[in-house]
């Protein structure tokens, strides 16, 4: 019998996952032309290693990180880097440099890759490891992993949560991967374990996904580590927040200006924990990933394994291409994701799921009315917010108001809008609101930086001048003869 525990808050949403999960996970065809992006999903790009001419493998390095918060890139298949420019992507850019590879079907790998001998390695080495094979977090944030797991050894971090509560009523890429593939999850989370230095790990599931359940419970048993748990959660939307799953799984709140590893909590998705097993097992580096492929748009719908910078045509095509004219292809859930301009966009860490959603599966378009103060949005809100209040700040464009409400906290999860009488996109305004935040929280770090150089660069002429003066007044005392 496993603990059970509720949401104190959230939407209980009809799920659209039948359908994809009806058969096992399958290959895409390798692309003919594969379009790898820079940026697969978190904002930082990496800087390109090869040249147009250059003959690429299967895990060749492409892009270098040249910070923490970057993830590298290698190429999904083996042939020649046809051109290096900026191309549309499904990233909240829109477009992104990326890396045209085409495909000379040999499919071969980069020479030297071999298994990785985890539980020898330090974990630092370890850290390094995870950097080097660019994974980053397949729940759809495209944060490094490894980034995370340093920061969490530096704490250090006691508990690890492998975040299998895929709440989205469309995606199911990760209930997928729990029921055929319960070994990786486990194997992922005892090495980053060690990566982290936690003491134990949770994989956390809704209790709506009984096949993952199972299997997990039978890769736990064969593993027969006493550090890993199943813990189960009640479906509820959206149990896999980070922070909120954190609440639930550990008991313990994570302080607004705090991040989990401060407080000794480390989430990673499910899907994470299996790229990093098989890093562990093949060393291949990160390039590949599961997809859900689905919405009423598309002929058969499925979870799709597609290499980087497969177009999404291909996966749909994959699927049994296109059912009916979709009113819209989104890229992620159908509460959190975002429009994707055309099916040319090719696949990154990001993409978890593709919804070629017809009008069915929209709803009809809103119109809004004024707030009624009925308070239903506070009753949802699984951030603790009050999104009426920051409704009214954000009209304002009170930045004060905004901070005061909480702003910051909000975690974008549409679920004010979704229950709003009044249907105001509240969400939309809030998504504004923290953009507008972010780019003058921006414009202070560099109006202080630009102080701090100005202020550096009057002490360095005060301490020239001293200098100088002290040179002057020493040379005059040698002349009169008198000491230094
Ligand atoms: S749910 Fe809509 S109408 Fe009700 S208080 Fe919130 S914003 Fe106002
Ligand atoms: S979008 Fe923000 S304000 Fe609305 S329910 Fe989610 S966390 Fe709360």
């Amino acid at each position: 019998m496993f603990d059970r525990r509720e949401f104190p808050s959230g939407l209980q949403l009809v799920p659209h996952k039948a359908a994809a999960l009806e058969r096992a996970i399958f290959e895409a065809p390798a692309p003919t032309l594969a379009t790898v992006a820079l940026e697969q999903g978190n904002g930082r790009e990496a800087r390109p290693t090869v040249s147009a001419g250059d003959r690429v493998r299967v895990g060749t390095l492409i892009g270098r990180a040249m910070d923490e918060g970057t993830v590298a890139v290698h190429a999904s298949i083996a042939g020649i880097v046809r051109a290096i420019e900026v191309r549309e992507t499904a990233s909240r850019a829109g477009q992104g440099l990326c890396i045209v590879i085409e495909n000379d079907g040999s499919d071969q790998n980069e020479p030297g890759l071999e298994m990785v001998e985890w539980d020898s390695l330090s974990p630092e080495m370890l850290v390094d490891r995870i950097r080097a094979a660019g994974i980053a977090g397949l729940g759809g944030a495209a944060f490094p992993t490894a980034a995370k797991l340093a920061a969490a050894s530096r704490r250090p971090a006691t508990h690890l949560v492998l975040n299998g509560a895929e709440c989205e009523p469309w995606i199911c890429c990760d209930d997928a991967l729990m029921r055929e593939r319960a070994a990786d999850v486990v194997l992922g989370g005892q090495v980053m374990l060690r990566a982290s230095g936690a003491a134990r790990c949770t994989i956390a599931v809704e209790d709506d996904k009984p096949e993952a359940i199972a299997a997990l419970e039978s890769a736990l048993a064969a593993a027969a580590d006493p550090r890993l748990e199943l813990r189960l959660l009640g479906a509820t939307y959206p149990a896999g927040a980070e922070r909120q799953l954190l609440a639930v799984v550990t008991g313990t709140e994570i302080p607004h200006d705090a991040y989990p590893t401060d407080v000794g909590l480390l989430c990673q998705n499910v899907g994470t924990a299996a790229a990093v097993a098989s890093l562990v097992r093949t060393g291949m580096p990160a390039t590949r990933r599961v997809v859900t492929v689905t919405g009423s748009g598309v002929g058969r719908p499925g979870n799709v394994e597609a290499r980087y910078g497969t177009p999404i045509a291909d996966l749909v095509a994959a699927c049994g291409g296109y059912r009916s004219d979709p009113r819209r292809l989104i890229a992620g859930g159908s509460m959190t994701g975002r429009a994707l301009p055309c099916d040319a966009v090719p696949v990154t860490q990001a993409v978890n799921c593709i919804i070629a959603a017809t009008a069915e599966d929209l709803s009809p378009p809103r119109r809004e009315m004024p707030c009624i103060r009925c308070g239903d949005c506070a009753g949802v809100c699984p951030a603790g917010l009050l999104p009426q209040s920051l409704l009214r700040a954000a009209g304002a464009d009170d930045a004060e108001l905004l901070e005061t409400f909480g702003l910051a906290d909000c975690i974008e999860c549409g679920c004010c809008d979704y229950v709003c009488p009044s249907q105001i996109p509240l969400t939309a305004r809030f998504r504004s609101a923290r953009a507008a935040r972010a780019l003058r929280l921006d414009e202070q770090r560099r109006a202080a930086e630009a102080r701090e150089r100005y202020a550096r660069h009057e002490r360095r002429l005060a301490e020239a001048a001293a200098a100088e003066r002290e040179a002057f007044e020493a040379a005059r005392r040698r002349a009169r003869g008198g000491p230094e």
